[in-house]
């Protein structure tokens, strides 16, 4: 299934194709999208960047070692997480044009979420530590 994209100026657009017919979302409370995006990431899981519209209006900056935060430098729109080793995509939900539906899955690094805000959906849920262990165990197979 593929949707489209864009940031809030509409210099930047593309499609998004989702892996599965029943798309998933997860909420990364990090302190880094947070600050980010002003609040935790909700993020569509793994989806594939095609048919990009205004390349040139895309930045990618690189806030570690492994990962590249792609945003619009005329509005500021955040565009998308790049998991570098995994070569993995993950959008904020909030750029569709569309209201697909999506099952909220699960959330990672629940230990740096504030105690101001909770979401109550049932969700899986990850520590910082248990997400890089993860990630450790997918590169060695
Ligand atoms: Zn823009
Ligand atoms: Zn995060």
């Amino acid at each position: 299934m593929e949707t489209s994209a864009s940031c809030l100026c509409g210099s930047v657009k593309f499609d998004i194709e989702l892996s599965n017919s029943e798309p998933e979302m997860a909420a990364c409370h990090c302190s880094m999208c947070r600050k980010w995006l002003g609040g935790p990431m909700l993020a569509i899981d793994n989806g594939m960047l095609k048919n990009i519209t205004g390349e040139s209006f895309i930045t990618r900056y690189s806030s570690s070692e492994w990962a590249q935060r792609g945003f619009c430098n005329k509005c500021g729109t955040s565009l998308f997480y790049y998991l570098v080793p995994a070569e993995q995509y993950h959008f904020p939900v909030g750029l569709l044009d569309s209201e697909l539906q999506f099952k909220f899955s699960h959330q990672i690094f629940i230990d740096e979420k504030p105690d101001y805000y909770f979401f109550g959906n049932e969700t899986q849920n990850m520590t910082g530590a248990e997400v890089f262990a993860h990630f450790e165990n997918e590169g060695n197979s």
